[in-house]
């Protein structure tokens, strides 16, 4: 695929944030862009996501683009299949596959100070483009837990993001190892086929119930023919939600959801022990909140052990816990959630001084407005820095970054700059107002070890507040944060060097 002429764009990744970046860039007159994706398929999380029951936990009405809303959703919070097929078939619809360079990893991105454009080394080859935009997911790279022998284990082992449907789970002793938004998804799946099922658990999420639903054909036939019926719902879920906010900040509702939660754990668990074991101790919101209605009922069934003690070894056919015992297993499957505050784009991401973004974060990840960072021009992350959500859908802050990006390129256009490059002042004072907005909330101080908060202690992922200031703040590019850097010719070889900056 080696490529000499500069691209005007390239993108990282083809789940919502990619798509919808390419879309909007088309639909504004850029065609002169390629979308690196690694996999052999677009959809990102829904297509690596296969596992059983996996299912969005905002509902689809607004998990998905203000910009081609979908009127089939054949239930309030859609399976995957089907949001898989809603990205492949909006994809299509906006002529997106075309660009689509499949099976292209991005191993390394290289800021080339002379030229003003990006080095991007690929698994199929080389190429530049003026600008880069990485969208490379938040969840997108499994992790796996440091535990002594996992590498020995001689049954089956597979991620949830990694399933193994070609592995036939019935009557098999099974171990799945952690209970977060995944697990809470396939567990009940699971459960009724396999012999043993022991989970273990490190912390007990808090659970609270689901109001998934069929969508009736009345729904779909009404939004099918009179679309702002479906806006009108879209907008009152996505302030229904908006209102979620107030859990994390004002104790007083906080606790109300509290109860709301044990109630459920109550009515749904009956045996005291386990009712222990699945009450959470800190406070709700610190981690993700699960809604499911499934969960508890699985893990009362017979077949299931609710595992509390700390595994401290893997062997070739069993799990060992702190307390010594043992426990024969034929499958594991992991359910331990991703690299989510160590991204592992951010080791092959080299700005103006040669320095990975790794190397500068140094475990604290950092941008300004989610998507731009001082030393790495014309560099747009897409789900950036404290962009991630409690709350509500992810799409509505893709969309937001999404509009700033191309309002950056219409700035650059207009204004003949070469590159934009956020100020290291703007990008300071903007993640000490993020540190002001984090103190205090549940995600700091709610007593739990969360993905929200990184190796130093620090809240790099989450957007703290409300969302719509995160759109008032992005809806126009602020040039006056940035330096743009004008390209001018020093021969008629057309060897262009940056000539100035200016505010
Ligand atoms: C099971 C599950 C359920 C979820 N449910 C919800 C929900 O209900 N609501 C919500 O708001 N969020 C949810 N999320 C979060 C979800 O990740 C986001 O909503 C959204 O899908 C992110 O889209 P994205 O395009 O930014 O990233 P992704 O969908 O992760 O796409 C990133 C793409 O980049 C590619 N890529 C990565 N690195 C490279 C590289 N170096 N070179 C080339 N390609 C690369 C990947 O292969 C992938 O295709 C869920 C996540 C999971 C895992």
């Amino acid at each position: 695929m080696t490529q000499h002429r500069p691209l005007r764009v390239a993108i990282v990744g083809t789940g919502f944030s990619g798509l919808g970046m390419a879309i909007r860039l088309q639909q504004e007159g850029e065609h002169d862009l390629v979308l690196l994706e690694r996999a052999g398929d677009i959809g990102g999380t829904w297509r690596d996501n296969t596992y059983p029951g996996c299912r969005c936990d905002v509902p689809s009405h607004l998990y998905s683009f203000s910009f081609a809303p979908n009127p089939n959703w054949s239930s309030t919070f859609s399976p995957q299949p089907e949001i898989l097929d809603y990205l492949r078939e909006t994809a299509s619809r906006h002529g997106i596959l075309p660009h689509v360079s499949f099976h292209t990893e991005l191993e390394s991105a290289s800021w080339d100070d002379e030229h003003q454009h990006w080095r991007i080394e690929t698994s199929q080859g080389a190429m530049t483009a003026d600008v880069l935009v990485a969208a490379q997911g938040p969840l997108s790279d499994p992790s796996m837990p440091n535990v002594p022998g996992i590498d020995t284990f001689e049954g089956t082992a597979f991620h949830s993001a990694q399933w193994d449907h070609e592995h036939d789970l019935e009557g098999e002793r099974v171990a799945v190892i952690g209970t977060g938004a995944s697990a809470i998804q396939f567990v009940p799946e699971i459960q009724p086929r396999v012999g043993k099922l022991h989970v273990f658990q490190r912390t007990a999420p808090w659970v609270i119930p689901h109001r998934n639903r069929p969508m009736t054909r009345v729904e779909r036939a009404l939004y099918r023919l009179f679309p702002p019926a479906q806006l009108a719902m879209r907008a009152g879920i996505y302030w229904a939600r908006e209102s979620f906010v107030l859990q994390f900040r004002r104790r007083a509702v906080g606790k109300l959801l509290e109860r709301i939660s044990l109630k459920h754990l109550e009515s749904q668990v009956k045996d005291p022990e386990l009712r222990e074991k699945l009450t959470p101790r800190y406070r709700m919101g610190c981690k993700r909140i699960l809604p499911t209605d499934e969960w508890y009922p699985a893990l009362v069934k017979p077949n299931v052990e609710v595992v509390t003690e700390a595994i401290t070894e893997v062997r070739p056919h069993s799990i060992v816990t702190a307390d010594g015992s043992e426990r024969e297993v034929d499958t594991i499957i992991y359910g331990t959630g991703f690299h989510v505050t160590d991204v592992p784009i951010a080791n092959r991401i080299r700005g103006r001084e040669g320095r990975t973004l790794a190397q500068v974060w140094s475990g604290s990840m950092q941008a300004y407005k989610g998507t731009t960072v001082a030393g790495y021009p014309n560099l747009f992350f897409l789900v950036g820095p404290n962009t991630g959500l409690g709350h509500t859908s992810i799409v509505f802050m893709i969309e937001s970054q999404i509009n700033y990006v191309l309002d950056a390129l219409h700035t650059m256009r207009h204004s003949g700059a070469s590159t934009v490059e956020v100020r290291a002042e703007a990008q300071a004072a903007y993640n000490a107002e993020l540190d002001r907005m984090t103190e205090g909330t549940v995600w700091v101080s709610g007593g739990c070890q969360s993905y929200y908060i990184d190796r130093n202690g620090h809240n790099s992922t989450l957007w703290p507040t409300y969302t719509w200031p995160f759109r008032q703040r992005t809806r126009e590019f602020d040039e006056a944060a940035y330096a743009l850097g004008v390209r001018v010719s020093t021969n008629g070889a057309g060897h262009d060097r940056a000539a100035a900056a200016h505010a």
